[in-house]
């Protein structure tokens, strides 16, 4: 009993650290706070958005919003949008420079780096430009592993 409990308590100890803080500032307050993470899955964005970094409009406590998209990609591609927006949250405001920072955080391996460029490229996921089109996907990825990745890593 008195393992079980130390172990669930170690488990629920590492699960933030596991996960990454997701700290962002109060627009309302200026102080930093956890970030609330909204799930609107059951929503398609209207550009097509896997999530968005915004701030509650009551409160003005800084949020992640999900959605559909986001709902049915893989699970490393969620940490990734989840980094990402993590990022815009703790003051990257570039999309590159945002993708940046969520690569450093994951600290990916090559597979796993293959997996999500192979993604990307995939599904076209672009959050630079509100318009659709084949091919944006491996723009976004070039862009992105040319300002984030060493040569030997893309
Ligand atoms: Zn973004």
């Amino acid at each position: 009993m008195r393992l079980c409990l130390a172990l669930s308590l170690l488990l629920c100890a590492s699960t933030p650290a596991a996960a990454g803080a997701c700290l962002g500032v109060n627009s309302q307050t200026g102080q930093s706070q956890s970030v609330l993470e909204v799930y609107r899955t059951g929503t398609s964005h209207p550009r097509r958005f896997f999530a968005e970094a915004t701030h509650d409009r009551a409160t003005g406590r800084p949020q992640i919003v999900y959605y559909s998209r986001y709902g049915t990609a893989p699970a490393y591609f969620k940490s990734f949008v989840r980094q990402h927006e993590c990022c815009h949250h703790s003051g990257h405001r570039d999309e590159i420079e945002a993708n940046c920072c969520a690569l450093r955080r994951m600290g990916l391996s090559a597979s796993g780096l293959a997996a999500l460029r192979t993604y990307i490229v995939a599904r076209d996921v672009n959050s630079q430009t509100i318009v659709d089109y084949q091919g944006q996907g491996s723009l976004f990825w070039s862009k992105t592993a040319s300002r984030c990745l060493g040569s030997a890593q893309r």
